[in-house]
């Protein structure tokens, strides 16, 4: 089973390796065509407008549409969260537009820009280590979305069908479980 991980910009080595460290072969994406050879697909964190920008010079954008409507599984993280997002707070367009929830871009502020955590996750039974970089918050989600994780009371995993998100970096730390659960959704 191979996932892919969109690598245009921002943190695709450390994402193929915790894919591998789940059970599944991890593929580095830069042409839409690999898209087909895919059961599963990562989206990562880096830069929300240069990755939608380069999603769109690659044509990427109506492809993962299509991928998705496939059902085929998409999982984004932090930038990819935002890319995955109906709506983003202060801008008037989407990316992809896929998942029904709205985002808040650098919701933490300066003062907390980076920091680590454990997280208690819906469907992962002890807390997982969360690195969160300049993360995005999902302000409100939609009736088909199911929050997984919140902290301070603020939503920062969801999930809705095929489709997962996280504020977070899952793929900076040592802790594979959440690549486990998107793994597991692939493969069901
Ligand atoms: N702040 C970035 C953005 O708005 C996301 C940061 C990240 O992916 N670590 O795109």
């Amino acid at each position: 089973m191979k996932i892919g991980v969109l690598s245009l910009q921002g943190a695709v080595a450390e994402h193929i390796r915790s894919v591998e460290c789940a059970g599944a072969e991890g593929v580095a994406v830069k042409k839409i065509e690999q898209l087909d050879e895919l059961s599963g697909l990562i989206i990562p964190g880096g830069e929300s407008t240069t990755i939608g920008k380069l999603m769109h010079k690659y044509e990427f954008i109506d492809a993962i549409r299509q991928f998705s409507t496939q059902g085929k599984p998409i999982f984004g993280t932090c930038a990819g969260l935002i890319v995955l997002a109906k709506t983003i707070q202060g801008q008037e367009e989407a990316h992809l537009g896929l998942m029904d929830i709205t985002v808040s871009r650098n919701a933490f502020g300066r003062q907390r820009e980076s920091f680590e955590t454990d997280l208690s996750i819906k469907g992962i039974e002890q807390p997982v280590r969360a690195v969160f970089i300049r993360a995005p918050l999902i302000m409100s989600v939609g009736t088909g979305v199911d929050v997984l994780s919140e902290y301070n009371g603020e939503i920062v995993a969801a999930r809705q069908g095929h489709l997962l998100a996280s504020s977070f970096h899952p793929e900076l730390t040592d802790d594979y479980r959440l690549h486990q659960y998107f793994v597991d959704m692939v493969r069901e």
